[in-house]
């Protein structure tokens, strides 16, 4: 039976142990194997893909799930796939990522203040979990935001979908949604009131990094690093 982590680095050991859900393990797996031919000579990660960045941050970001052949290849979240090269160099261009590329775990990027995580971590069939999927997955999330509870200060979520997805792991951690339920918009900002003793929490909404957004123009550099500079000011960063 797996024990409650102590610390972020043990809660990480164990998600990319998790088999919970039979469908994302055997399509992650599957994935691994075939490969797509671009990556035909690397060896895929294949497996949950944890958190990335510093066990104190004060800002976190809130994805979808890995990407097939993106953090499912590499095993760090957003490395290695067109999603990531956006997110990355707006992280550092407005000074959250010590270089504006990531391209391999051991690549040497560092994040300042900053955690990227996902509701799901593993890389489902059409970048699509399904309800139960998310559920399951729940718990790793309430736990990682539960470590960072004494420096978490904001969190950019990257579409609707994280953002459904976070707002039940905030209400069993630490702060507490408004009614109505706050909606997922681009720029949105929300700031939740804390139910234990600890500071308030500022919620941000930015379309997500997907190619889908960023191709069409919907999602720009431009305004992607708004919502950054603007996360990372109520952060304290
Ligand atoms: Fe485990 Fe989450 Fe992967 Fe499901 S999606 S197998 S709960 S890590």
């Amino acid at each position: 039976m797996r024990t409650t982590p102590s610390d972020l680095a043990e809660l990480d050991r164990q998600v990319t142990e998790c088999r919970a859900c039979p469908r994302l393990v055997a399509w992650r797996e599957e994935v691994g194997r075939v490969k797509r031919a671009a990556f035909a000579d690397q060896t895929y990660w294949a497996r949950p893909v944890p958190g990335f960045g510093p066990p104190d941050a004060a800002l976190a970001i809130v994805g979808l799930a890995p990407a097939a052949h993106g953090a499912n290849r590499t095993g760090r979240m957003f490395t290695g796939d067109r999603s990531g090269d956006v997110l990355y160099a707006a992280l550092h261009a407005v000074g959250l990522a010590s270089q504006p590329t990531a391209v391999h775990r051991d690549d040497g990027l560092t994040l300042f203040g900053t955690r990227i995580t996902a509701p799901v971590r593993c890389a489902p069939p059409a970048n699509k979990p399904t309800p139960v999927e998310r559920d399951t997955c729940r718990p790793w999330l309430t736990q990682e935001l539960a470590l960072l509870r004494p420096t978490l200060r904001a969190i950019v979520v990257l579409g609707a979908f994280g953002w459904q997805s976070l707002l039940p792991a905030l209400s069993a951690t630490a702060w507490r949604i408004p009614r109505p339920t706050p909606r997922f918009a681009h720029a949105t900002h929300v700031e939740l009131a804390a139910t234990d003793t600890g500071p308030t929490l500022h919620l941000l909404g930015c379309y997500h990094v997907s190619q889908q957004n960023t191709f069409t123009g919907k999602l720009t550099p431009a305004m992607l690093e708004a919502v950054l500079r603007q996360a990372k000011a109520v952060a304290g960063l």
